[in-house]
C-alpha cells in the first residue's frame, strides 16, 4: 500500500478545526470512492489545545456565571479523539516557516527549544488573526485568554469608567454588554474612523451608535484612534491621534487583529499581510516562482476576507473542492467533473442505483453577503440580513440570549456538515 498523502493544516481554531472535519466526512471518502487504494492523513498543528468560541467572549467577560469559560473554551480532543492516529494527528506547535521548493512546514513545538520539519503534500493555512487582547484571539499561550477573562471579571465591578477602543462589533457589543451588566459605569467608544462598522454597508453604524447612545448610555467618539496607552494605579491613561489623553478606569482594545502569517514569505501576502489568491477557490497565489500547487487558504487569514465565521459555511465546502479537484487530477489522473448536477432522472436513477462515484467538481464560493447581527446588551441590539434591516427583538433572540452558543457543539464535533 503507497504512504497516505500527508495534509497539513496550519491552525486549529473555526477554520482548521471546520475544514478538518470537513475532509474527514466529506471530501477524503469521496476521493475513495474513485480510487479506494488511496489513503489520507491530517496534521493538525496549532499552539492552542482549545477551540475558542469568541463569539461569545463580549458575554464572557462580565463575569463567570452568565457565560463560563468552559462554554466557550472546550479541548479540542472532545471533537477530534474520534479520528485514529493512522488517520490524524494534533500538534500542539506553531508554524514558524515554510519552505515551498521542499514543501515542508517548520514548526517549534510548544514548550520545546527545537524545531521540526514537517513534509505536506497538500497545506491549508488557517492561521487567522492575533488581537492585541487575548480576550478576542488565542495569542501563542492560549492561558493568557483565561486570565484576561479573570481580570475582566476582577476589575468590572469596582470600575466607574471603561474606555473601548474599536467601532467594529466586538467594540460595540462589549460596550452594550457592560452597559447592560454594570448601568452605573460611565463607558466611551472610541470608533477609530468616521462611523461605527465601518467596513459593513453605511446605514447599519449610525443605528449602532443611535442604540448605543439612546438604549446603553455609552459616549460614542469618532475620528481618533488610541496611539500608545500607560497602564498606572489610578487606571489607564491612552494617548489619542490628536495629542490628547484620555484616562479611564478600565481600557479594552477591541480594534481588530494582526494577520499570523510571519511564517510566509512577504510576497505571498496582501497590504494587511493576508494570504493572496490566486481564484475564487482558496488557491494560494504565491510569488509567482515558489510551489505552491496543493496549498489553499481558508479563515480571517485570507486577503479580502469577509473575517466572520459565518463565511466559513462557504468557504471551507469550496476550498475543500479545490483540494479535490487538484488531488483528483495530479494522483487519481481523473479530470475534474462538471458542475454536480445530475438532473431529474440522473437523479431519480441514483436513488434507485447508489450514486456512482463521479469525478470531483469545484463549489462555487457564495457566501451570505451584507448579514451580521450585533446585539447591544441581551434585550436588543442592530442587524442586518442579505443587507436587509433585522429587527432588534430578533437580533436579541437569534444573538443577545446567549451569544450563538448553540454552534460551539457541531463546529467542535463536526456535525455541522452533512455528508
Ligand atoms: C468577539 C468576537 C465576536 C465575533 N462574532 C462573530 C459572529 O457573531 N458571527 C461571525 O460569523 N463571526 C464572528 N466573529 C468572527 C469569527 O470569530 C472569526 O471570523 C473566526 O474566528 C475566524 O476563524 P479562523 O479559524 O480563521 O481564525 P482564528 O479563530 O483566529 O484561529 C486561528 C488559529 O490559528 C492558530 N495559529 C495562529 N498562529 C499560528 C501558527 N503560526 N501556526 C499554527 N497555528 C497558528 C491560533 O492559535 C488559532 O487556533 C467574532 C469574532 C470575535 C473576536
Amino acid at each position: 500500500m503507497s504512504a497516505p498523502h500527508e495534509i497539513v493544516v496550519l491552525g486549529g481554531n473555526f477554520a482548521g478545526v471546520g475544514l478538518v472535519h470537513y475532509l474527514f466526512k466529506i471530501t477524503i471518502p469521496s476521493l475513495q470512492k474513485l480510487d479506494p487504494a488511496k489513503t489520507f492523513h491530517i496534521t493538525l498543528v496549532t499552539p492552542n489545545t482549545d477551540l475558542f468560541f469568541k463569539i461569545g467572549s463580549p458575554r464572557a467577560l462580565i463575569n463567570d456565571k452568565l457565560m463560563p469559560e468552559s462554554k466557550i473554551l472546550r479541548p479540542l480532543s472532545e471533537g477530534l479523539s474520534k479520528y485514529k492516529p493512522e488517520q490524524f494527528t494534533l500538534t500542539q506547535a506553531l508554524a514558524t516557516s515554510l519552505d515551498a521548493s521542499k514543501r515542508t512546514v517548520t514548526i517549534a513545538p510548544v514548550g520545546s527549544e527545537t524545531t521540526t520539519e514537517l513534509p505536506y503534500d497538500s497545506l491549508f493555512i488557517s492561521t487567522g488573526t492575533t488581537s492585541t487582547s487575548p480576550l478576542w484571539t488565542f495569542h501563542a499561550d492560549q492561558s493568557l485568554t483565561s486570565a484576561a477573562l479573570k481580570s475582566m471579571h476582577a476589575s468590572l465591578p469596582t470600575a466607574k469608567t471603561v474606555l473601548i477602543a474599536g467601532g467594529g462589533a466586538v467594540g460595540i457589543e462589549t460596550a452594550g454588554e457592560i452597559a447592560h451588566f454594570f448601568p452605573g459605569i460611565k463607558i466611551s467608544l472610541l470608533s477609530g474612523a468616521a462611523r461605527l462598522l465601518p467596513n459593513n454597508p453605511p446605514a447599519i453604524g449610525p443605528r449602532a451608535q443611535s442604540y448605543l447612545e439612546t438604549h446603553a448610555k455609552v459616549e460614542v467618539i469618532h475620528k481618533l484612534r488610541v496611539e500608545g496607552s500607560n497602564v498606572s494605579e489610578t487606571g489607564t491613561t491612552v494617548t489619542l491621534s490628536d495629542g490628547s489623553t484620555k484616562t479611564a478606569d478600565l481600557y479594552i482594545d477591541a480594534t481588530g487583529g494582526k494577520a499570523n502569517t510571519g511564517f510566509l514569505k512577504a510576497d505571498w501576502l496582501d497590504g494587511t499581510k493576508r494570504v493572496l489568491t490566486r481564484d475564487a477557490y482558496f488557491r494560494v497565489k504565491g510569488n509567482g516562482s515558489d510551489d505552491v500547487e496543493g496549498v489553499y487558504v481558508l479563515g480571517d487569514v485570507t486577503a479580502d476576507s469577509a473575517n466572520t465565521a459565518m463565511v466559513l459555511d462557504a468557504q471551507t465546502p469550496t476550498v475543500a473542492s479545490a483540494f479535490a479537484v487538484d488531488f483528483a487530477r495530479k494522483v487519481i489522473g481523473v479530470e475534474a467533473g462538471e458542475k454536480n448536477n445530475p438532473g431529474l432522472l440522473g437523479g431519480l436513477l441514483g436513488m434507485v442505483f447508489g450514486k456512482k462515484a463521479g469525478p470531483p467538481s469545484l463549489v462555487e464560493f457564495k457566501p451570505m453577503k451584507d448579514t451580521m447581527l450585533v446585539p447591544v446588551g441581551p434585550d436588543g441590539g442592530v442587524g442586518l440580513i442579505m443587507g436587509w434591516r433585522f429587527p432588534s427583538f430578533l437580533v436579541a433572540k437569534i444573538k443577545g440570549k446567549n451569544y450563538l452558543l448553540e454552534m460551539f457543539e457541531p463546529l467542535l464535533t463536526g456535525d455541522k456538515w452533512k455528508a
